[in-house]
């Protein structure tokens, strides 16, 4: 058998690996009894480990070397992918295998203790867990500790090249240009009729609603799924199976239609890589940013539009024409739009949004620089929560620990401000092409998606996270979009100078 025949019959047999991994875990999370989740997340462990050890391989690694050295009966396509692999397992198997395979098991018995605690509010397990997950990433850090030192290399891990110097500047800037906006705002009076509140929203109709945006973004049963879970997410499987999940209650109507505008965002992304990279090292998103913008992106800068709302209007109406008799299009405008000081990050106002995202940050900071505890994470919290939107939680539950992020790794909060950033980038790169607000007053969306299609989602992960913001936009990233699109949104909904 020739180097390429062996090398395709090894990532035959990582590709099955990953997708049964990829089955198991969404249905742990949507359909396995309470019951059983424990030995299902062993048996997503099995396959995990399985298909770690196939990749760490003496054999395998030295295949890729030497396809990488000598790489005829290759297409071009296939020697950037092997490049991009050697990278990766070079580093991969910096980590011993005993310390990787001690991950798969901490980070499953926090999670599920995670979940239980979500459940009961109590979260004394997992603050064992939490502790012992973090000793855990300092033996990790310590592997790979090379270009970067400390938490970067684990914020390199997440974000290709962004450390905590950039995180830094970047999050200086939106506290200088955006918090004073954010403090005058939270201030002002509401714009909404706030009895909107107090609305109850029948699930089975919310289902179906769900549906009909699912549909309307272009995401139907021939590509994906919307499980339920407490907290939604997206798994990607290949360019035809993105699966999603989104959580109901009656009170909130509003946050399942955002939270599903969102993961069926990160679902339009993956759908649209280019098929070639399937079961390859370039399947899937490029980033953890790039993703948060593209899910962000139609959440946000599309769905909570005055376009949008204009065109949603009467369908909400269709649905709920007796919940919402009493409530104009400007009080569906402002209420999506509303700022103001609440604890869930999930359920949080575009200007809110980042200073949520900078206090984890922060807090990750302190915890990997030797500033602070496992035990002091929830006081931490509470104070950069009074401090940032002077509001504190009454529990971990509704604190430090609504968000499940910590149960498997740290890096990953600071990518969604970041991600949320590059959305405005795109955003207005976009309008330059296309006109938006028409497209979203007649519900148009597969203008946008064949837009981002192009620019953005075709090139999964075979190009970097600023690769892509550079091809997208003929700019450098830079996130003065950002504040632009902020200031010029709540500027004009509230009436205020900056
Ligand atoms: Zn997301």
């Amino acid at each position: 058998m020739s180097n390429v025949e062996k090398y395709k019959e090894f990532r035959t047999r990582l590709k099955n690996l990953t997708y049964a991994c990829n089955v198991l875990a969404f249905d742990e999370a949507t359909v396995c009894p309470k019951l059983d989740k424990e030995n299902s997340m062993d048996v997503y462990n099995y396959f995990a480990i399985e298909a770690d050890r196939i990749a760490t391989s003496d054999e395998y690694y030295n295949l890729v070397k030497e396809l990488n050295n000598n790489p005829s009966g290759l297409e071009d396509i296939e020697i950037e992918m092997i490049k991009k692999e050697l990278k990766e397992l070079t580093k991969q198997r910096k980590i011993p295998s005993d310390l990787r395979e001690l991950g798969y098991e901490i980070i499953s018995k926090t999670s599920l203790s995670w979940e239980k605690g979500k459940e009961t509010g109590d979260y004394s397990e997992f603050d064992k867990n939490i502790n012992e997950e973090v000793e855990y990433y300092k033996k990790y850090i310590k592997c790979l500790e090379d270009k970067y030192k400390g938490y970067d290399v684990l914020l390199d891990e997440m974000e290709d090249d962004f450390t905590e110097s950039m995180y830094d500047e970047f999050f200086n800037k939106l506290e200088k240009e955006i918090y004073p906006l954010l403090k005058k705002i939270l201030s002002m009076p509401k714009k909404y009729n706030e009895n909107i509140k107090n609305v109850k929203f029948d699930i089975d109709k919310q289902r179906k609603l769900t549906k009909r945006i699912c549909e309307m973004m272009g995401y139907d049963d021939t590509n994906g799924y919307i499980g339920e879970t407490l907290h939604p997410f997206t798994n990607g499987f290949n360019s035809n199976d993105v699966r999603t999940t989104t959580s109901y209650s009656e009170e909130l109507l509003f946050s399942n239609i955002y939270s599903v505008m969102h993961e069926v965002g990160h679902a339009i992304y993956e759908l649209q890589v280019d098929k070639r990279f399937d079961g390859t090292v370039f399947q899937g998103g490029a980033s953890c940013a790039i993703h948060e913008s593209q899910s962000r992106f139609f959440e946000n800068y599309l769905g909570r539009s005055k376009a949008f709302i204009h065109y949603f209007y009467p369908i909400l109406l269709e649905y709920f024409p007796n919940e919402l008799k009493d409530y104009t299009e400007d009080d569906i405008y402002y209420y999506v739009n509303d700022v103001y000081a609440q604890l869930t990050r999930t359920e949080a106002d575009e200007l809110t949004y980042p200073f949520h995202v900078l206090i984890r940050y922060n807090i990750e900071k302190k915890l990997f620089s030797g500033k602070l505890n496992t035990d002091g994470i929830s006081d931490e919290f509470d104070c950069q929560m009074e401090k940032y939107l002077g509001i504190k939680p009454k529990n971990k539950k509704e604190g430090c620990y609504q968000d499940i992020h910590w149960a498997s790794g740290f890096g990953y909060f600071p990518t969604y401000a970041l991600g949320s950033a590059m959305s405005a980038q795109f955003y207005y790169s976009m309008k330059k092409d296309i006109d938006i607000d028409a497209c979203m007053e007649k519900g148009d969306f597969k203008t946008i998606r064949e837009w981002l299609g192009s620019h953005v989602h075709k090139y999964g992960a075979s190009k970097k996270n600023l690769e892509i913001v550079k091809l997208a936009t003929n700019e450098e990233f830079n996130p003065d979009y950002y504040i632009k699109y902020l200031k010029e949104k709540f500027t004009l909904i509230y009436g205020v100078e900056e």
